[in-house]
């Protein structure tokens, strides 16, 4: 061993470190090491790898839950990026750190933990002119999306044009529809929104990704 302390090391020393001023700053049994505390703060609490949801630079991630005796998922714990990640070697923005949100928050008064109320698990729809969203099944929103983008193009689609000579040309453009891709898409799911948005012809093609 050459005496260099890497990354990981670096960490694991500066977390021990941490718990140790922890206990000794709260008062309490100055007896109990710093792995007994570090041990009871992570019992029954599993590491699992992934990928951040949010942007296409595709972070490793570390997702520490808590499971019960039957291996049943409790609560997400914590979530850090993961150092064994070539992309993003341990490092991770706010965002992709703030990832458990998705998922839990505490109950200010009672501290209970819960569901995000914030997070909408099923598709919301919203009747033009009305003031109120229902809550929708997927099948229902899958052939509404379609319908209506069927009949936007079919209404507003341009097959042929005539130039200034007067020959005609092919165009097959689609001036009613515009579409915005999104920094979560990856090359392949990126490549796929553009192949259909070519075949319906539309010209107006975006992203909100400037990363
Ligand atoms: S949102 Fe942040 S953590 Fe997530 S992939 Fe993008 S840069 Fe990485």
């Amino acid at each position: 061993m050459n005496g260099k302390v890497n990354r990981r090391q670096f960490i694991k020393l500066g977390g021990a470190t941490m718990a140790s001023f922890a206990v000794l700053d709260l008062g309490f049994d100055t007896t109990v090491t710093a792995a007994q505390v570090r041990e009871s703060r992570i019992k029954g609490i599993k590491p699992i790898t992934t990928v951040c949801p949010f942007c296409a630079s595709g972070c490793g991630l570390v997702v520490f839950s808590e499971t019960d005796a039957e291996g049943n998922f409790v609560r997400v714990a914590s979530v850090q990026g993961d150092p064994d990640n070539p992309i993003n070697e341990g490092n991770a923005c706010a965002k992709g750190s703030a990832m458990f949100n998705m998922r839990e928050v505490y109950d200010p008064q009672t501290g209970e933990q819960m569901i995000n109320p914030k997070r909408i698990l099923k598709p919301m729809y919203r009747a033009a002119g009305s003031d109120k969203w229902e809550e929708k099944e997927w099948d229902w929103m899958y052939e509404e999306i379609a319908k209506r983008v069927k009949e936007t193009r079919d209404a507003g689609f341009t097959h042929k044009e005539y130039l200034a000579d007067g020959s005609e040309a092919i165009v097959n453009r689609n001036e009613r529809m515009a579409a915005i891709g999104g920094s979560c898409l990856d090359n392949e799911e990126a490549y796929l929104q553009s192949k259909l948005c070519r075949a319906l012809g539309i010209l107006y093609l975006e992203t909100q990704a400037r990363i």
